[in-house]
């Protein structure tokens, strides 16, 4: 009933730890999906917003340069004396007001004479325009200015003058990847008649003059451009990202580079273009373009610069791949913890189960070992007081009978109490140095009844000259009794032989003693082998055979041994006998007088 019982639970346990692992695979499974559909979402997600950072930081950095040309930008001057003079007064009151007054390295106007255009650079120091020759880096400038100049003598090409565009951008429109990478930081600006002069004479709405603005290197790429990346990427604190501005000439220069960002424009997450003097709007409203909504980017062909940016980690990829693993790391531990608690608890319970089976069998056990004793003893009592009494023969029978069973009930009742002493950690008393041979002599004498009452012969081997032990010797004894009882009790059905031998293992090298207890009973099956130091456990042939015992003798010994520093093991094969072999360490030479 109770064998039925506990494999339909185990059957039971079984199929709960597969239905639960089954459950953790579904879930790990839906997890993982799951888990990789977000990656996704945030792979797109930071890519976009990192694509609508750089268009804002693009925008800031064009419309920051922009605000500065819009403040110095003469508003509309009807002859060259009114551009220049507006524009000295402009630079004048730009200087102490602006938080960048290195912005510009170079300011000039150009100005149209009869038959040539004539440059006047401005002293940024003493604030006064001189006339100058064009610097052989802006021959761009001078070409585009003078082609533009040379339109406005022919008539009939007049009508066609530059003029700015729809979008306010100035100068020869730039064509798909046509890019006035030659001019480098300077770009100049047409400065037209006021609205009143517009449509009067020849060519129609008509140039003044041009601003010529060179912007400072240092400037730029050192103090604006750090500023608006830490704005707009946040480039501060985490530094998360890594960004390097190059210029689009063929071979790029690098203008910029955050600290230990090599490679960037190889293997960059994004990028954009920068630094769009002829083309942006930002620049000519010098203004800051934000807008509602995402700002727009720039051309992918527009602009002198491109600005290539890399997430630290090497990657946004890398990023959302790491952050994934964590992800599936972290569900993976859980459902593995699940799983694990699920076990333990199954585990804990099958465990509290068998002890409590132990410990029934242990009461059952112990009041069987109780109740022998005592009817005899019951008996033997009540026979006394009767007829007996007066009979000395049977007197001294039923004396002896008392003595021995009582003496039974004390070593049982001595078994249990020992139990309960070395569970709470006292199981050994004082330690000194003890022969082996004496400790074995004395306990084979104390059980010679037990040797003899099943026809046993001993045979007891000790090496010479073997080391002292360091050992509690009423606790010692009690190993051996036990040994020699079980050998007596269970061993006796083979041979009736029991040895005893004690040696030193590895000769004189060795610092352990070893002391084996030896039958040629029935052995100990296997499965029941890991078992017998357990505490209330019984071999199935002594409860079948009704043999006497509690279940605690070999407990108490692995307590004891293992007490002493020593162990104990068991060799046992079925109809070959039993084999336990207890090692013990020698005393050190210190502690024997
Ligand atoms: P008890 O002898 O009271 O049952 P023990 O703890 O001394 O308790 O032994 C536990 C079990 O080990 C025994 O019930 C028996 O099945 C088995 N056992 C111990 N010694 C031997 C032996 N020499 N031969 C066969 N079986 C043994």
């Amino acid at each position: 009933m109770r064998i039925g019982d506990n494999r339909q639970r185990a059957i039971t346990s079984w199929l709960f730890v597969c239905a639960l692992f089954a459950l953790c695979c579904v879930l790990g499974v839906l997890q993982y999906r799951w888990i990789t559909e977000v990656s996704e979402t945030a792979r797109y997600r930071l890519r976009e917003s990192l694509q609508t950072s750089l268009t804002r930081a693009s925008n800031d950095f064009d419309s920051a340069i922009g605000a500065a040309c819009a403040a110095l930008r003469p508003s509309a001057a009807d002859s060259a004396q009114t551009l220049e003079n507006e524009l000295v007064s402009r630079y004048r009151r730009w200087k102490s007001t602006t938080r960048r007054p290195t912005l510009f390295q170079r300011l000039a106007v150009a100005v149209p004479g009869q038959d040539s255009v004539s440059l006047l650079t401005l002293d940024l120091n003493m604030d006064v325009l001189t006339p100058s020759e064009w610097p052989p880096e802006w021959r761009g400038i001078r070409d585009r200015i003078e082609a533009n100049f040379a339109a406005r003598l022919q008539p009939e090409h007049g009508a066609t003058g530059h003029r700015p565009g729809p979008d306010g951008a100035w100068g020869p429109p730039a064509g798909p990847g046509e890019h006035q990478n030659s001019d480098g930081f300077a770009f100049e600006e047409p400065i037209f008649a006021s609205a009143g002069d517009f449509g009067r004479g020849r060519f129609g709405q008509r140039e003044t003059g041009w601003v010529v603005y060179e912007l400072n290197q240092r400037t730029l790429t050192d103090i604006l451009l750090p500023d608006i990346l830490r704005r707009d990427l946040n480039t501060t604190s985490g530094l998360e990202y890594q960004v390097e501005v190059t210029t689009k000439t063929s071979p790029p220069s690098v203008l910029y580079q955050t600290a230990h960002s090599e490679d960037v424009a190889e293997k960059a997450d994004a990028q954009i273009s920068l630094f769009r003097p002829r083309d942006n709007p930002a620049f000519r409203r010098g203004g800051r373009d934000r807008g509602p909504g995402p700002p727009r980017g720039p051309s992918p062909d527009s602009g002198r610069w491109q600005m290539f940016v890399r997430h630290r980690a090497g990657s946004l990829d890398a990023v959302v791949a790491q952050s994934r693993m964590r992800s599936l790391a972290v569900t993976g531990g859980v459902l593995l913890l699940m799983l694990a608690t699920a076990v333990a608890l199954l585990r804990y319970t099958r465990s509290a189960q068998k002890l409590a089976h132990l410990q029934m069998d242990f009461v059952a056990g112990v009041s069987h070992e109780l109740r022998t004793p005592l009817t005899v003893i019951h008996t033997a009592g009540y026979n006394l007081q009767g007829k007996l009494a007066h009979n000395p023969a049977q007197v001294e029978k039923y004396g002896a009978l008392i003595q021995r069973e009582s003496g039974r009930l004390g070593e049982l009742v001595e078994q249990v109490l020992q139990f309960a002493s070395a569970n709470a950690g006292r199981i050994l008393k004082e330690r000194e140095p003890l022969s082996v041979e004496s400790v074995i002599d004395e306990t084979m004498e104390a059980n010679r009844a037990v040797i003899d009452s099943c026809h046993c012969v001993v045979e007891k081997t000790v090496d010479p000259g073997l080391p002292p032990i360091l050992g509690d010797s009423k606790a010692l004894r009690q190993v051996f009794e036990n040994l020699l009882c079980n050998a007596a009790k269970y061993g006796s059905q083979g041979g009736n032989w029991i040895g005893i031998f004690a040696s030193k293992p590895g000769g004189q090298a060795s610092s352990d003693i070893e002391i084996r207890v030896s039958d040629r009973g029935p052995g100990i099956p296997l499965e029941e082998q890991q078992h017998i130091f357990d505490p209330f456990y019984r071999g199935a042939r002594a409860v079948q055979d009704q043999i006497h015992g509690t279940g605690l003798g070999l407990s108490l010994v692995k307590k004891i041994v293992e007490a002493h520093g020593g162990s104990i093991q068991v060799k046992s094969e079925p109809m070959k006998g039993a084999e336990f072999i207890v090692r013990l360490p020698a005393a050190p030479a210190g502690a024997v007088g």
